[in-house]
């Protein structure tokens, strides 16, 4: 279980390498289960490990990654599904892109073919009020928007038409209380600003927030962290819980305004959701735990000292490394 006294706990990297690789591994009834997330999960996985600089073919063989996630192409769709023969979701999609580019740049193992079907797919599930849908079936939110001109940023493929369409949806998301909703006039919610924030900043758009908003949102994502435990909740009154410290300090680095809350604070809340004893960070402490804390955990640590932990320094953008990321985040418009 997860020791409560945070003051003096030691980040247990090898425990967390080890319950990452027995998550892929151990293919228990929840595994099954869980087919609708799999690809999720293992970007979830694989980012944890690159992240703690322990990706490589001892903790996980790259040849069996990459088998796995061209197994999940849905031909038909031109796109990724979650699992084999699972149809194409945007979702499911962004993580085999974000895996792929972990291994190759050039995106080595998708045939230029497969590339152009990838953008028919993606730009297809932009609607015309800048939004976009999961998939064919149609549920829009604003998690869709930064999955899109993700995945299109990834393959280096976002045009302007696209970025004025979707920043124009994206900010009628926007709430009076300096948060971001799901959908136009739904509650603010922390992963919103985070999908929002970050959609502008793939689309070099932050600028349409404009600064009194920018500081409104600053404020309403500083009153995130829950005291006097130093984790983040996603709305007033939650609980805190560790994704958050993804969600929450990503947006706040993208604004320039990490420097805003107690990062000691927020560290050592992580800190106290490990499992020391078999690895895996839970939501908060004593909790069971699993992979999408882990890696959330794991990246809020590396946004506030990736140093201090021998990490790699996370993008708050893409939420892949800087390393990766520098050589396709310099994407400017074409033709302004
Ligand atoms: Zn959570």
């Amino acid at each position: 279980m997860a020791s409560t006294d945070s003051s003096k706990i030691e980040f247990a990297k090898q425990k967390h390498v080890n319950f990452i690789i027995e998550q892929e591994s151990n293919r228990s009834y929840e595994y099954w289960l869980s087919e609708h997330l799999r690809m999720n999960g293992l970007y979830w996985g694989i980012t944890a490990l690159v992240t703690m600089q322990s990706l490589n073919d001892t903790t996980l063989k790259q040849n069996s990654v990459i088998d796995f996630v061209m197994s999940c192409w849905d031909a038909r769709a031109g796109a990724f599904g979650a699992f084999p023969q699972h149809d194409a979701h945007l979702l499911s999609t962004l993580s085999a892109l974000q895996i792929l580019k972990i291994y190759s740049d050039e995106l080595v193992s998708l045939s230029q073919e497969q590339k152009s079907q990838l953008v028919v797919f993606i730009k297809s599930q932009q609607l015309p009020n800048g939004s976009f849908q999961g998939d064919s079936f149609g549920e829009v939110d604003t998690r869709f928007i930064y999955t899109g001109v993700s995945a299109l940023a990834l393959l280096g493929e976002l045009t302007p038409e696209i970025c004025s369409l979707a920043a124009g949806f994206v900010m009628k998301c926007f709430n009076f209380d300096g948060g971001f909703g799901l959908v136009p006039g739904s509650e603010s919610h922390a992963a919103q600003a985070f999908v929002c924030v970050g959609a502008l900043a793939i689309m070099d758009k932050l600028d349409v927030l404009g600064a009194a908003n920018d500081v409104k949102l600053a404020s309403w994502l500083s009153e995130r962290q829950v005291l006097p435990s130093g984790g983040f909740n996603g709305r007033p009154e939650k609980l805190p819980d560790v994704c958050y410290s993804w969600w929450v300090l990503s947006t706040l680095s993208i604004l320039e305004k990490k420097h805003w809350v107690d990062l000691d604070k927020l560290a050592r809340f992580i800190l106290s959701c490990q499992d020391l004893e078999k690895g895996g960070i839970s939501d908060r402490p004593n909790n069971q735990t699993d992979i999408y804390h882990t890696c959330f955990g794991i990246c809020g640590l590396s946004l506030i000292d990736y140093a201090k932990y021998g990490f790699d320094e996370i993008d708050p953008v893409y939420c892949m490394p800087t390393r990766i990321t520098r050589n396709f985040k310099k994407w400017k418009l074409t033709s302004k």
